[in-house]
């Protein structure tokens, strides 16, 4: 590869966007992109995608090649992009229908006269006759210069955001064959990748594929009792500061559930926001705007939140329900600490969130084949939840990833307690297999437990389950360490839940072996207070701050005032205007002079000159 474009690259990396070097593969990604090949990019969120094109883009304008068009699904995430690369001193626009007619035209003729660099637009909008003609002309005199792709994975089926107008971006390649092409995603899995390939005619494509680890993601999963209160602790003891609790994203599977949990944290003193497909579109924005642009929302939300929310400082998400998949896990998890800071994924589930997700996937009018997918990637959620050990090490492996065990997930931090539950599975699995003997109507974990544990429950008296001999054998353990051994067993399926069929508890495939002894069972030991000590990661946040000098944290404050007041004026989310990381470093730094602060991370030449001397003024007091 050239020395001279990567040297470019780099040069534009210092000077425009003011950091110091390519982190992981964009280095190389940059100059493939640059100097005219293709390019599949698969990177975790928070692993630096913008800048692969973005880089390439004012490289290849610069050449005199022309614009890029960023293909982005988000018409709410476009505005404020463009806002941030125009105050990098970046020429940049947007294209799509919350635009006036006339502010339209206006984009369009600076497109022909050449003066962006980067225009965004949303897939519907660039296959339409009127924007191909546009793209023609331009073609047409050598000023197309790439197609940039951003979320790629919305082209599949498989993925959990499919787009059916992504399909249509197939036409670019066929339109302008020689135009190079970056398609980028968060989404790793095999099934995911081979559909963008072929949906997007990428069988030339050099692949990208990073680590999909998010180091500085600690994962925890507690069993579910109450969950409300086990949230609001979480988040007492570990997300709160001094002037207030941090920005976290809590996700429920209902619309309902979500009012109902924003409600209660919001009367608990909490400052928080429902999200849902059923609120008002203006509602709904109202809401997205005040998570990014205030510090220290709570968003409570269905999965119609998350996609490409760009804010960086999201310390923690957290599941009151279980999703549907490890790859849903992965990607609402992965919202959290886009900026590397420590940050929490934590998650409560139980029996019922089994067997609600099998039954939703039952009931559905998919085909039967499908379902047999879904079901098995539900169990596969369902063995990480249960694991006693390291949590990421499961989770990479899911997306063929071998990795150590990593220290900063629960189960590595506090080794869990497990025992011996053989004896107490076989005693399960017995009186599923004798209940369905007795014949008659069908019962779920509930009634199974109660016979277990010698429980004359109505229904007990009422089916003569008392006179069973499996009735009572279990009486030793508790109500919440049988719902235990059922997650365990279901998750190695050695117990099916039939949600046709009112969520019986039926034998399955691996119950054999554990009944004829060639299989055995650990369960956790059930903690009877799950207090955790304050998290490494919380302390590390804290020392972040409380290593500053008195002076410094003072100044840190006018600092951030003072970008809460330009982000206002520039009607943007204040990280876009500064990152705290930079903040944190002037305040640090106590610059007195403008040289002073050129070393610093994030700050480019346009903000040095557009910021630097109020900078000054305001370190200065
Ligand atoms: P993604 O789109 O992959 O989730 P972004 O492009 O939003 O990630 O980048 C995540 C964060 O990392 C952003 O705040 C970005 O400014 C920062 N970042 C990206 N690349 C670098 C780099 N080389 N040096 C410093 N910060 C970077
Ligand atoms: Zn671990």
């Amino acid at each position: 590869m050239s020395t001279d474009l990567s040297s470019a690259a780099l040069e534009v990396l210092r000077e425009v966007f003011g950091y110091s070097a390519f982190r992981g593969p964009q280095a190389d990604i940059v100059e493939q992109v640059a100097a005219g090949g293709d390019a599949l990019v698969l990177m975790p969120t928070g692993g630096g995608k913008s800048l692969c094109y973005q880089v390439p883009a004012i490289l290849r304008q610069r050449a005199g090649q022309g614009v890029t068009i960023v293909v982005s699904p988000l018409i709410a995430l476009m505005h404020d992009q463009v806002g941030a690369l125009l105050e990098a001193g970046v020429g940049a626009a947007y294209l799509n229908s919350s635009l006036s007619p006339e502010r339209a035209a206006e984009i369009e003729r600076q497109l022909q006269r050449g003066e962006i660099t980067l225009l965004y637009a949303a897939p519907e909008r660039l296959t339409t006759a009127r924007f191909m003609a546009q793209l023609q002309a331009l073609h047409e005199r050598g000023l197309l210069s790439l197609f940039a792709i951003d979320e790629a994975h919305c082209v599949s089926q498989w993925g959990h955001d499919f787009r059916p107008d992504y399909r249509g971006l197939a036409t670019l390649h066929e339109r302008f064959p020689d135009v190079p092409r970056v398609a980028l995603t968060a989404t790793a899995d095999e099934l995911t990748r081979a559909d963008i390939v072929h949906h997007l005619r990428l069988e030339e494509a050099r692949h990208f594929v990073s680590s999909f680890d998010r180091p500085n993601i600690r994962y925890t999963i507690v069993e579910k009792k109450d969950s409300l209160q086990q949230l609001q602790r979480f988040i007492r003891h570990e997300h709160m500061g001094t002037s207030g609790h941090d920005a976290g994203v809590v996700y429920c599977q209902s619309r309902r559930k979500v009012e109902d949990v924003a409600a209660q944290l919001a009367a608990a003193g909490f400052n928080a926001l429902p999200y849902h497909a059923g609120l008002e579109q203006a509602t709904r924005q109202r809401h997205q705007d005040r998570f990014l642009r205030e510090e220290g929302i709570i968003m409570v939300a269905t999965v119609a939140f998350g996609m490409g929310i760009d804010k960086p400082d999201v310390r923690f998400v957290a599941h009151v329900d279980m999703p549907k998949n490890i790859e849903g896990y992965y990607q609402e998890t992965g919202r959290a600490g886009r900026d590397g800071e420590p940050a929490d994924a934590w998650m409560a589930y139980g029996l019922q969130d089994v067997v609600n997700q099998r039954r939703m996937i039952d009931e559905s009018p998919a085909a039967e084949e499908f379902k047999q997918v879904l079901r098995g990637k539900l169990e596969a959620l369902l063995a990480l939840a249960e694991a006693t050990d390291c949590r990421r090490v499961r989770l990479l492996a899911y997306f063929g990833e071998k990795s150590q065990p990593c220290g900063n997930c629960d189960n590595c931090l506090q080794p869990p307690q497990t025992w011996n539950a053989t004896e107490a599975a076989r005693k399960l699995l017995s009186c599923i297999y004798r209940v369905q003997q007795a014949g008659g109507a069908s019962f779920g974990a509930g009634h199974l437990i109660d016979i277990l544990r010698g429980k004359r429950s109505e229904k007990v008296e009422q089916h003569g389950h008392a006179t069973l001999s499996t009735f009572g054998i279990g009486a030793d353990l508790g109500e919440s360490e049988w719902r235990s051994i059922a997650r365990q067993l279901i998750a190695r399926e050695a117990i099916r839940v039939d949600a046709e069929h009112f969520n019986t508890l039926r034998l399955g495939e691996a119950a054999r072996a554990i009944l004829k002894g060639e299989d055995q069972v650990f369960v956790r030991v059930q903690s009877a207070a799950p207090a955790r000590s304050r998290s490494a990661a919380r302390q590390r946040v804290v020392t972040a701050e409380a290593n500053l000098t008195l002076a410094a944290r003072e100044t840190l404050a006018a600092l951030k005032a003072w970008r809460a007041q330009v982000a206002r004026e520039h009607n943007l989310p204040p990280f876009m205007i500064f990152h705290d990381a930079t903040l944190r470093a002037i305040a640090e730094l106590q610059p007195q002079r403008l040289a002073e602060l050129e070393g610093i991370s994030g700050l480019g030449q346009k903000k040095l000159e557009a910021y630097g001397a109020e900078v000054l003024r305001v370190v200065q007091g």
